[in-house]
Parts: C-alpha cells; structure tokens; sequence
C-alpha cells in the first residue's frame, strides 16, 4: 500500500473552503487506482506551494513513495485514469509552479529510498572515478556529507545544496565547478528511470541511452529519475576562496576566460571560477558590503578610480588544497594564478575555509533570509545563459542599465564552456561560441509593501527579456518557463523541438509527467 494523502480542503486562506469541503466538483481518487491512504483535512503546504511563492495549484494527493515500484505504480494509476496527471516534488525549489499538479497527483521525491547509498570503487567502465548510488530524492547536502564520510565528494555542484538530486538532474546543475566538470548533468554514470508508461528502466550513455540522455536536462518530462550514479572525486579539505574587484565588465570578462581556459587541475587553475555583479553604493544588499567575507576586511573606496561607473564586478574563485599542504606552497600557487589578472589592486579579500563549510556557503546566507523573511517572500527569479558574443551588450543594457541600482539579491555573472556540456541531453544552451555565461538574478525583496510589489519585478524580468530579444542578443533562459507551446518550440528551437517531441511520444505518449512545465497538454489513452 501506497502512503498518500488526499488534498480535500485547500490550504490557503485565498482558497476558500467550499460548503462541502471541497470534494464538489474535484475528481475524488477512484478506488480502482488502488493507492489507498489517509484523508486530511487540509493539502500540506508543499504540495501547493514553491520556493517562488508565485504559482498555485491544488493536485487530488500527495504521494509518498517507499521505493520505485512505488512510483511506478502511482504512474502506472495516473494511465489508467483519463485525466491524471503526476509531478515528482523535489524539494519545490522551482519558481514557477514546475514541481506541481493541478488536479493530479503530486509524488514527494523526499520519501524515496533515504537509506540508499551505495559507493561503487573507481575503475572501469568510468575510468579511474569511484561514484555513489543514491536516491533521486536525496538532497545534494546529504550526497556531500555522506561521500566525506569515505573521502570523497561529487565533483559538480549548485551552489546551495538543499535540492535534490533529480530536481537538478532535470534541468542542467550549475555552479563554478561546471568549467571543468561540466554541469550536474555531465557527471551522472546512470540512472534509473520510471517512464511516462509507468516503466521502470535502467539508463546510461550505452542503455536505453535515448532515455537517459533525453532525461537529463529534460524538466521532468520523460520520466522520473528514482536512483542516480553520480561521479566523484577524491575530496580535499580546504579551500583558499578569493574575492577580486573590477570596474570594467570587459577586464573582468577577459580575466574570468583566461582561467576557465587554463589546464586542468594540479594546480594549473582554479577549482572553482564564478562572478557577480555589485552596485557602486554602501546598499548592505546590493552594494560594496557584499564583497569582503567577513566585516573586519576593509573595502577601501579610495582604491577605486574616478572612472568607475555604477555597477562593478567581482571574481569569486576558489583553490582546493589540503590541510597537510604548507602554505607557502597555496599562497605561491594562487600568486602564480592571479599574475597577470587587471583586477582593481587593493580590492582583493581572501579566507581559508572547510571545504564543506564552502560547499555549503549558502545555507549561511538562508539563515539570515529567513530570519529577515526574505527567504518566504516571492521569488521572480531570472536565469539566463547568454553567449560571449551577446554578454557585453547584456551588461550594457541590462546590468547598466535596467538594474543598475541592484535587485536586491545577487547578480550572478560568469562563463562556461560548452565543449563540457553533452549536446545529447535536453538542454538548451545558446546558439553560438564555445563560451558562454550564466546570468542568476535572484531577487530577496521582502514581501510588498516592505518590499517592491511582485508585479514590478515580473515586469522587470519581462522588460530584460525584451530588450535581449530587441537587440537580437544570442541567450536562452535556464530553469525556463513559459506558457503557451510556440515558446517552448522559439526555446527549444526546430531540431531541438522535433527532438523533444519524439521523445516525449516515446517515454510519456500521454502527457501524464511534469504537467507544472505547461509544455504538453494531458493525452486519453
Ligand atoms: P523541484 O522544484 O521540486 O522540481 C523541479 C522540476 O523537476 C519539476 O518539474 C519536477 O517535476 C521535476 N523533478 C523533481 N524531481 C524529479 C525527479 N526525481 N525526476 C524527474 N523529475 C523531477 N540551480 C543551479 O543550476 N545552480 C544553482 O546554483 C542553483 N541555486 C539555487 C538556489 C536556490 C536557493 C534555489 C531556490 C534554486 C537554485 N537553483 C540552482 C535552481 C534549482 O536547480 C532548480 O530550481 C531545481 O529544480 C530545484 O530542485 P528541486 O529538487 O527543488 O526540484
């Protein structure tokens, strides 16, 4: 028996509670798709709720699967009904509603296999790397502090780690380890699969390779991944984490290229190369506090020129070492790697840190949004990737431009390479260059009327789109949504589309799958 509960009474005070109890017109869960459970009296929050705090949608039950078969025959009860849809729910930390099923049955991810965790040793088929088995709901946190445990740690990241495996895995997976790993997406060995036609199939690079690849970066339309092989690497246990200062986006552009090109490893390059844009102002959110890691580092003005305009730059890097190495030998290393760098002198800030305590860096920064209840506020993020050939008109007319006075959150802004990404994933990435950059615009406003209203900022994000399409830049939105199946063809673009489609008819011929990404519409059987 499956354990699930059945959503009769909406949550939100919006919602009212109708006289009956809301079991009026909604479709009651027939007896024949035999998941049988508990009744409650209200829908738990997270079955109608997302980290965006913008979309809403009530689905009949919250499942909460024990192990595949689980999810399988959930699916399987979604096809055998006319109309039942079904959403794998991460941790819910999509902006947009992509994780939830109006109507349909929404599975929590969370529940699957805690226990599971398996390390394979290195050595073929994947060359010398080990990697770990572990459940398509566990949280990349729980991944992280498990493999230290033996030593070893996954080798792509987000950078916060509080979502979980097949959350990512869906999408792409970024962070400043993808110029050398690649994204999340890249680093997966296998998967298991449950389809669209409630089959539960194994699937790697050499079986059922359409599935797998289709899988990856494929917003949870071919199926729902219920266990991933991620690759791993050795794990250090330091990190020296650099902050370098820059006026003009050109320097800053030039520099951040240069060491995403440099060879692997061994101390020939950075393990970790990211960047964000800050307003030239005191503004604690957006401005020069955000800079130096911890408040007794001085920014000092007078080191930056007149010349400078209202937005500056900033390269976060990081260099993996051990707790055995001396010192000398970091500082000789990094000193050999910033040579040459036109960062703004003075205006550099280094810390030595844990290297999970790196890793987990933003669950500091969640810490102090919920406290100032930022964390629980709506969310218009904005992701793009936008290519090298686009990003100087992009920080022209929209960091300088548009948000020139900040978003009240950060700026992300930083390249990557293309060649590391697998075009046989669902992916989109832009249409040009071997480098292009990630642009993150993660909005912690405090609700209105603290705050800006929710509707200015969509029409900010709307207004950046605008202009990108306008000036013909060459981007793509990452974690995308849009509404209506023309933009979802403009997104994917024509190969890409007759692609998506046939897969989609191959892995889940009714539609019955991440209905919250409003590609496809449900199909009877
Ligand atoms: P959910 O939001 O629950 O689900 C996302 C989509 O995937 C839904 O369509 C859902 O149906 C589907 N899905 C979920 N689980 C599965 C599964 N097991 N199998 C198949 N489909 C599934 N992204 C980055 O790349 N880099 C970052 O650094 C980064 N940082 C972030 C920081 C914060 C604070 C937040 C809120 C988001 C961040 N993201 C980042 C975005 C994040 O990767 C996506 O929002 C991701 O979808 C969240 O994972 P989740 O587990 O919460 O997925």
């Amino acid at each position: 028996m499956i354990a699930y509960l059945e959503c009769l009474v909406p949550e939100t005070d919006a919602e009212p509670t109708p006289p009956d109890g809301g079991k009026g017109d909604r479709p009651a869960l027939p007896d024949s798709l035999g998941i049988h459970g508990t009744s409650l009296d209200s829908c738990p929050a997270i079955a109608v709720r997302d980290f965006g705090g913008m979309a809403s949608a009530r689905p009949l039950a919250l499942v909460c699967p024990y192990g595949s078969d689980d999810v399988a025959h959930t699916v399987r009860a979604a096809a055998s009904s006319a109309h039942l849809t079904v959403a794998a729910r991460g941790n819910g930390h999509s902006i947009n509603g992509q994780a939830m099923a109006h109507m349909g049955l929404v599975i929590d991810m969370r529940c699957l296999d805690p226990g599971l965790f398996k390390v394979i040793p290195g050595g073929p088929p994947d060359g010398d790397l080990p990697s770990v088995v572990v459940s398509g709901g566990a949280l990349w946190e729980e991944v992280l502090v498990r493999c230290l445990e033996h030593g070893l740690a996954p080798q792509s990241y987000t950078d916060y780690l509080r979502l979980t495996v097949g959350g990512t895995l869906s999408n792409a997976g970024v962070s400043g380890q993808a110029f050398r790993h690649g994204p999340q997406t890249s680093n997966v060995a296998e998967m298991e699969v449950v389809t669209g036609t409630g089959e539960v199939l194994v699937c790697s690079e050499k079986e059922n390779s359409e599935l797998f690849f289709g899988t990856l970066g494929g917003l949870g339309q071919f199926g729902i991944i219920t266990k991933a092989r991620i690759l791993l690497q050795p794990a250090p246990d330091m990190v020296r984490w650099i902050r370098l200062v820059y006026t003009r986006f050109a320097q800053f552009a030039r520099d951040a290229e240069r060491l995403i090109d440099l060879p692997d490893g061994g101390g020939g390059s950075f393990d970790y190369v990211e960047g964000f844009v800050f307003v030239h102002g005191d503004d604690p959110v957006n401005g020069w506090p955000t800079v130096p890691f911890v408040p007794d580092q001085e920014f000092d003005l007078t080191r930056l020129p007149h010349t400078a305009g209202p937005v500056l730059y900033c390269l976060e890097l990081a260099l993996h070492y051990r707790t055995g190495d001396r010192p000398c030998v970091v500082d000789s290393v990094v000193k050999r790697l910033l040579g040459g760098l036109s960062y703004v002198e003075g205006l550099e800030f280094h810390t030595d840190v844990g290297y999970s305590e790196f890793l987990m860096r933003v669950s500091h920064a969640e810490q102090q949004a919920r406290a100032s209840g930022t964390w629980d506020g709506p969310h218009p993020w904005l992701n793009l990737f936008v290519s090298k050939k686009s990003i100087g008109d992009f920080d022209r007319t929209v960091f300088n431009g548009i948000l020139r006075k900040g978003i009240g959150g950060p700026m992300l802004v930083y390249p990557l390479l293309r060649s590391r990404w697998d075009g046989r994933t669902s992916v989109v990435l832009p249409d040009s260059d071997e480098i292009f950059y990630i642009v993150a615009l993660l909005r912690f406003n405090q609700p209105y009327p603290l705050g800006p209203p929710v509707e200015a900022l969509i029409a900010q994000n709307h207004e950046i789109i605008d202009v990108c399409e306008k000036n013909g830049l060459d981007y793509k939105l990452y974690l995308p949504h849009y509404e209506s199946e023309d933009e979802w063809r403009r997104h994917f673009g024509s190969r890409g589309w007759a692609r998506f489609i046939d897969r989609k008819r191959r892995f889940d011929p009714m539609a019955i799958l991440a209905p919250g990404q409003k590609i496809f519409s449900r199909r009877p059987w």
